[in-house]
């Protein structure tokens, strides 16, 4: 493709490059080190838990810990380059310490969800084949169920406290109380993070090792993320993401925005780091920024953000429409929005255009909606700021090109629905371990979304269907068939079938069809049995029994038109 069919080329300003040809940095271990000797002693990470208990690392703490823990990790655990690592935990202090550490060894990050139950933490366990797992204590007890038949042997624990100022202990008392609270003995921590990173310095110490000169040998096509998504399919796997992709997206992303002041700006941070969104926009590219990053470990109660407003000047947030929404409707919010923002990114799901209005009256700053998938470590599309068009998911990227194609893989015209089809250097080397899957999702050089899209002349895509069977709930995606899975291990089901179906709320919702075998079953029966086996975004919002279900001649059941029975239930509603 021509840049002079690259409708959306015409709308990067002067101060945009449309082509990013190379990375600034080879790998993510010298874009921490080369921004910490810019940045030193000012703040990049700071957690707020409790009022009154904020704590801060600057740019040369991180550097100098992850520096320590990648040390530790090759050095005293004995892991090479390329072995896995997997991290498991909110938005805390420990995590940039952790994930930094892991990519500058040169080994490679699987996140984990921390919210996983035992069984979804041993699968993705099983597939990654972790040689170490750093995780936080107060979901430390899954450990050893997690990793029953496939041991993992070096566990790194760490607290959501970790690294704070010392406090009273009246006041750790109360965020014990308040994050802590499920905080079981752990007896399988081979080591504490805090105690690793001593270790770490003491052998750097001895050995005299140079990090710079001794990670010499991580290039930049070293995968970095194992990043676990269900993809098309919904066959949970890790898209390979590399040092390059990772960086490239972080610069692709903030190439678009002209607005950012280097060393000046407050980014706010409640979504979950583990998730590639984060990870790649406000990890990487706010620490590239030297900007200061306010972590929350969870959005929920919304006064947890709040108080991130109180103590810092937020001139950026990024968030799903979950919780754009939930801002607008919080009497705080509305009553003092924040002074500073410049703009707030929207991603992960559709952003609805009535929250957009309404965040823009309240806040007097748009939020720009942008698309991707965590093959594409994310970004594929953004809203340029102040060429925005409402419902859209914005143009592409810098150097990334995107089109529309019909089921034989030939662009469609502007106007007609197509799958959504992109190249760049964002997208992943493959999935681990399942070359079959990959092949699916590539097509002479392009990556299938497996979403449907609408593409303007101006070339402005706008979501309206997708392909893959996958239910987006409040940014998180939902697979039916392991929901289907899990409900076909209670007794009383004899059938089911999972769907999604709209939500205010949450944007979609997912819908169990359920055939009862034990004619007492109740609703309740089935929430509580996903409750003990699926993390809870996962459990069904909605159940209906059903005598029996719509079937193909093969036998297999139809979602589709479960779907459209509801849409039209909808409709005569
Ligand atoms: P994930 O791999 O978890 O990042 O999920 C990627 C999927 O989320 C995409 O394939 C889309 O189906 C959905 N998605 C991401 N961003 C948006 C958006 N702005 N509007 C609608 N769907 C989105």
């Amino acid at each position: 493709m021509t840049i002079s069919e690259r409708p959306w080329a015409a709308y990067y300003g002067p101060d945009v490059r449309p082509e990013i040809e190379t990375a600034s940095c080879r790998t993510i271990g010298d874009l921490i080190r080369s921004v910490a000797e810019t940045y030193g002693k000012a703040p990049a990470f700071t957690t707020c838990l409790y009022n009154g208990m904020n704590g801060t690392l600057s740019f040369s703490q991180v550097d100098e810990m992850s520096d320590a823990f990648a040390v530790y990790l090759r050095e005293v655990a004995g892991l090479n380059r390329g072995d896995r690592v997997a991290v498991q935990m909110p938005n805390c202090l420990s995590y940039p310490i952790a994930a930094f550490g892991v990519l500058k060894a040169g080994c490679v990050l699987v996140n984990v969800n921390p919210l996983y139950t035992a069984e979804e933490m041993a699968k993705q366990f099983a597939d990654a084949e972790p040689h170490a797992l750093v995780i936080v204590d107060m979901f430390a007890d899954k450990v050893p169920e997690a990793t029953k038949g496939h041991p993992i042997p070096n566990v790194i624990v760490t607290r959501i406290a970790e690294f704070l100022p010392k406090m009273p202990r009246g006041i750790v008392g109360l965020v014990q109380k308040h994050w802590d609270r499920s905080v079981k003995p752990i007896e399988i921590a081979h080591i504490r993070l805090p105690e690793a990173l001593d270790v770490g310095r003491a052998r750097r110490n001895e050995n005299k090792i140079e990090v710079d000169a001794y990670f010499q040998d991580v290039s930049p096509d070293d995968v970095a993320c194992l990043q676990y998504t269900g993809g098309t399919t919904g066959v949970a796997k890790g898209a390979m993401l590399t040092h390059t992709n990772l960086i490239m997206n972080m610069q692709q992303t903030m190439e678009m925005i002209s607005v950012f002041k280097k060393g000046e700006e407050v980014a706010l941070t409640a979504l979950p780091l583990y998730h590639i969104f984060a990870f790649t926009v406000n990890l990487l590219g706010f620490y590239w920024l030297g900007a200061r990053n306010v972590l929350i470990p969870n959005p929920r109660p919304l006064s947890n953000v709040k108080r991130a407003f109180e103590n810092y000047k937020i001139t950026w947030m990024s968030g799903v429409n979950t919780l754009f929404n939930g801002l607008c409707n919080e009497v705080w919010f509305t009553d003092s929005p924040p002074k500073h923002l410049k703009f707030a990114s929207a991603g992960g799901m559709a952003l609805q255009t009535a929250v957009a209005r309404r965040w823009q009256d309240i806040t007097g700053k748009p939020v720009l909606q942008g698309y991707g998938l965590t093959e594409t470590s994310p970004i594929l599309t953004f809203n340029p700021l102040g060429k925005v068009r409402e419902g859209t998911i914005g143009i592409p990227l810098p150097s990334t090109d995107v089109i529309c194609v019909d089921e034989a893989g030939v662009p469609v015209a502007p106007g007609e629905r197509g799958e959504i089809a992109t190249k760049g250097p964002q997208i992943m080397a493959g999935y681990w371990n399942k070359p079959e899957e990959t092949a699916n999702v590539m097509r002479d050089g392009w990556f299938l979304t497996g979403d449907i899209g609408v593409m303007d002349p101006d070339g402005y895509i706008s979501i309206v269907d997708r392909k893959k069977d996958m239910v987006v709930v409040s940014g998180f995606n939902v697979y039916p068939n392991e929901i289907e899975d899990c409900l076909a291990t209670h007794p009383g089901i004899l059938e089911s079938a999972v769907i999604g179906v709209p939500d205010d709320v949450t944007g979609e919702a997912v819908k169990a069809f359920v055939v009862k075998r034990d004619q007492s079953l109740t609703e309740a029966d089935i929430r509580a049995h996903c409750k003990a086996h699926l993390t809870g975004y996962k459990i069904p919002k909605r159940v209906a029994f059903r005598d029996d279900l719509p079937k193909s001649n093969v036998g297999k059941i139809l979602r589709k038109d479960l779907r459209t029975s509801e849409t039209t239930q909808d409709a005569a509603e």
